[in-house]
């Protein structure tokens, strides 16, 4: 049994199953467990889709378009099916969500501790104590920025922001501006931040390369034909690396344009390589950047070949635009290696390099030697502890809206069978209903 001091909190009440989060995957997954009819409640600490509402920039817009922003039993039901949604949108269309879920969600609750107890769960709040036979965290994959261990270093001169911490370019100097990451937010950013005019330099690692329309459809239209979105975790030959590739240099613009390093560098952006260190005003890049390129290129033109492939095969007859190939990136044969961010009057540095869970409330042993937390499919290494929303967790598409669906049905369908074998009784009608909670509703709770 695993105990903290912080269950001297007043008991706010007892269900079967807490779900934290209600963005998108915690309200899909309260659909999920209403169908099963299991108690449950969902907690948000702010409002319903608040990493919408608090941690995008202004002008973001989804890069998927709107014909997959599909959910259980919920999808886009607008005229523009190739659009790509606004925040405002986005935050519409989850609120939408929740309305017609009918989903139980507390909200202005911040989970504080989670910790395991011998028949479930304790979840302390800053609103009073639940307990519960089951948690489903569905608290994001983006709440910490990830900034390498240089980030460190910087000198004081230059304001350093995440992307969590961007809104727009009235935040910045006039002075120039590094962006250090190039997928679809670093060069989002730099596309934006380039035309407010201040000048730009964008520090490129490893990348998805990715044209926004291919043969007259949209590149999700592909991915999910080819199934590529569809991959699944127990699937993939290394899924570490598989967990960890980046987005890929996708926009979703009114103009369905293509945002890739040429289209940067042709508008006067210097692109540069991996920032390896820093050493006072004096930043060094690696020498990778063609390499970079080559092999982005390279996937690119595979990833094409399987479409033309799968079309031929599949969509033969049907009239789609013909093959296309796109020219190769464009790097001088010696990029910079350094950059002197004094001479080169550079104010802010952007760290547009990824992202990773926060479970620091979390005070159960379900985490690696690395600090990650130990799952098989979002099924956690602890009874009763589920995740959602992972990159990569079940499938490739399991970090993304659409794919929120199958995950939660499968995880759905384990959490009811672990409520039924482990602690469960059925109630007449079949519902779950945990002998934890028929205790406390029969006032027998010590
Ligand atoms: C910049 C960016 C762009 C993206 N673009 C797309 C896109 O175009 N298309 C797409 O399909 N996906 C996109 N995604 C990926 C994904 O859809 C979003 O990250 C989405 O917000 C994830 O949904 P979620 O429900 O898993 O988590 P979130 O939406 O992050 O919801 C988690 C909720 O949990 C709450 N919470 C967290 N901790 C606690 C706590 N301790 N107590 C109580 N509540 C808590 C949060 O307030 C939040 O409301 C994007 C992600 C990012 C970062």
């Amino acid at each position: 049994m695993i105990r903290n001091a912080t269950q001297r909190e007043p008991l706010a009440g007892s269900v079967d199953v807490i779900v934290i989060g209600a963005g998108h995957a915690g309200l899909a997954m309260s659909r999920c467990l209403s169908q099963h009819s299991i108690d449950h409640l969902v907690l948000e600490r702010g409002e319903i889709a608040n990493s919408w509402r608090q941690e995008r920039w202004d002008s973001l817009r989804l890069l998927t378009p709107n014909w997959q922003s599909r959910l259980p039993g919920y999808g886009y039901a607008g005229p523009d099916r190739d659009g790509y949604m606004t925040m405002p949108e986005v935050i519409g269309f989850i609120e939408g969500y929740a309305q017609a879920v009918g989903a139980p969600v507390r909200t202005d609750t911040t989970v504080t501790s989670v910790t395991a107890t011998d028949d479930g769960y304790c979840v302390v709040t800053d609103r009073g104590l639940w307990r519960c036979r089951a948690v489903v965290m569905a608290s994001g994959a983006h709440n910490i920025p990830l900034v390498p261990a240089v980030g460190a270093t910087l000198p004081e001169s230059v304001q350093a922001l995440t992307a969590k911490d961007y809104r727009n370019p009235g935040q910045l100097d006039d002075r120039g501006v590094l962006i250090v990451g190039a997928s679809a937010t670093g060069l989002q950013l730099a596309d934006e931040i380039q035309k407010s005019g201040r000048r730009v330099t964008l520090a490129v690692g490893e990348h998805i390369r990715m044209p926004r329309v291919y043969r007259g459809m949209d590149i999700q239209y592909w991915l999910d034909a080819l199934g590529i979105l569809d991959e699944r975790y127990d699937e993939v030959e290394d899924l570490a690396r598989a967990r960890h590739i980046p987005s890929p240099q996708l926009v979703g613009t009114p103009q369905r344009s293509t945002l890739d390093l040429n289209a940067l560098t042709q508008r006067g952006i210097d692109i540069v390589g991996r920032l390896v260190g820093v050493n006072g005003s004096k930043l060094q890049f690696s020498g990778s950047l063609n390499n970079h390129c080559a092999m982005a290129d390279l996937k690119l033109s595979r990833l094409l070949q399987r479409i033309d492939d799968w079309a031929e095969r599949c969509r033969k007859g049907s009239r789609i635009a013909s093959p296309e190939r796109f020219a190769a990136t464009r790097v001088e044969s010696a990029p910079r290696l350094g950059v002197d961010l004094q001479k080169q009057q550079i104010g802010t540095v952007i760290w547009a390099t990824g992202f990773r869970p926060d479970y620091s409330w979390l005070h159960v042993p379900a985490f690696d030697r690395k600090g990650g937390l130990r799952h098989e499919g979002g099924i956690v290494d602890w009874p009763g502890l589920y995740a959602l929303g992972l990159n990569f967790m079940r499938r490739r598409k399991s970090s993304f809206i659409h794919g929120a669906e199958d995950d939660v049905r499968e995880l759905g369908l384990h959490l009811a069978g672990y409520l039924r074998r482990r602690h469960g009784v059925a109630s007449r009608d079949g519902r779950v209903i945990s002998r934890a909670a028929m205790a406390i509703r029969t006032g027998d709770l010590h």
